[in-house]
């Protein structure tokens, strides 16, 4: 046996996962096909939001906090910077089901938020347009994480924990043998007694029992040069959330001094695979993308002046798939959009499952097995 557990694909889900198995005393052997940091998974971009009121559903909430420690613990004891506490304010119409499902999340919930009305918006955050009566909920343990920060330094603390990560190698096949498991790669087979796959959008290439679970979806990222930067400071200007009718905006306020990101869900068709991600944004597609920008955060030019598409594998309930798919393999995938705040919860639990410890929160909102046509662990 070559190791314990093989983690195939080094985002960061898998890194973590790599990471803190290890740190338990399991030989881990780390597996990427690109560099091991790149910018063709669904973390470049410079920033994810990180959101402890969470429309997505209160059941995330005591996941959400133990992360954001960890997030603050990782960056505490690591080379750069991490989390930015920026506050997330969340902006639509007070009947919008997101903005109904953000308050039912902070219901009895401990978060430190506020809630605003209009007036209180226009006076506090005039950078914001509003289209109605719109009111705001403002989180205060929200922020930014910095993704490639955290990917490297969660790498670097699987390497100091004793794992291995092989870059530039591509696996090829998961085949489970009478004692473990085989993974091929192009320079030969490793031997292991579990595997986890977390290859994001690659899963259904290894793992082709779910793909029809999951779905590529383009998520398009854009950058703003305002006027005037200052009043986009993260101290004058927290993270946001737009929701108007079939707009969904989410963005940064200035962490270079100088631009705004805004993160657009352009409901554009979703990709057959990975590769046939069109990256650059057309001139149509950024004129549209900054039509809406700019009605509803008008201080903002109505021009992009970076723009870029990435990609993330969603499930049809845009929950993530986590847990055991047979005695051997133990998936992380699905994280449809909003996973990466999530990754200590995430990585802890699929290095659990791999180690056969029982994780520390309850994982069945996650189960591949809530789909009928998944396969599931004999
Ligand atoms: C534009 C955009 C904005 C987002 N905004 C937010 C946000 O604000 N907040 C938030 O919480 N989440 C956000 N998300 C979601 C979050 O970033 C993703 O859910 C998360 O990063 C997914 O991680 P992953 O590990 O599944 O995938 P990836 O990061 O893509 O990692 C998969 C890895 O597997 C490797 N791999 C694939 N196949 C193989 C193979 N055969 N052999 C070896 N290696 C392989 C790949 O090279 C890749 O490195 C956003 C996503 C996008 C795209």
């Amino acid at each position: 046996m070559d190791a314990d557990v093989i983690v195939i694909g080094l985002g960061a889900a898998g890194s973590w996962a790599a990471w803190r198995a290890a740190q338990q005393g399991a030989r881990v052997i780390g597996l990427e096909s690109r560099s091991r940091l790149h910018d063709d998974g669904a973390y470049a971009g410079e920033s994810r939001l990180f959101r402890a009121a969470y429309h997505e559903g209160a059941h995330y909430v005591p996941m959400l906090l133990s992360s954001r420690e960890s997030w603050l613990d990782l960056e505490l004891g690591g080379c750069s910077r991490i989390f930015h506490d920026t506050g997330v304010l969340s902006i639509g119409s007070p009947d919008a089901p997101q903005l109904e499902q953000v308050r039912a999340s902070l219901a009895g919930s401990g978060i430190d938020h506020e809630v605003l009305d209009a007036d209180e918006i226009r006076a506090r955050y005039p950078q914001h347009g509003l289209i109605t009566d719109e009111i705001g909920v403002l989180d205060r343990l929200g922020g930014v994480l910095r993704p490639e920060s955290a990917v490297a330094e969660i790498q670097r603390r699987a390497l100091e924990a004793g794992a291995e990560l092989r870059d530039h190698t591509d696996v090829v096949a998961i085949d489970e043998t009478a004692s473990g498991v085989t993974v091929t790669t192009a320079d030969g087979t490793i031997d292991a007694a579990q595997v986890i796959v977390t290859a994001g959008a690659w899963t259904s290439a290894l793992l082709p029992d779910l793909g029809a679970l999951l779905e590529i979806k383009p998520l398009a990222l854009t950058w703003f040069a305002p006027d005037d930067p200052r009043s986009f400071d993260a101290a004058v200007f927290p993270a946001f959330i737009r929701d108007h009718g079939e707009t969904h905006l989410f963005g940064v306020p200035t962490l270079d001094g100088s631009l705004v990101k805004v993160g657009y869900d352009a409901k554009w068709e979703s990709v057959d695979e990975p590769d046939a991600l069109v990256r650059r944004m057309t001139l149509e597609q950024r004129d549209r993308v900054a039509r809406d920008v700019h009605r509803l955060v008008p201080t903002l030019p109505a021009a992009v002046s970076r723009g870029s598409v990435h990609m993330d594998v969603f499930t049809a309930d845009k929950t993530a798939l986590l847990g055991r798919l047979s005695e051997r393999v133990v998936v992380g995938t699905g994280f449809s959009g909003h996973g990466f705040k999530l990754t200590p919860a995430f990585g802890d639990a699929l290095a659990d499952l791999a180690l056969d410890r029982e994780p520390r929160f309850d994982l069945a909102p996650f189960a591949p097995s809530r789909f009928a046509t998944a396969p599931v662990a004999a």
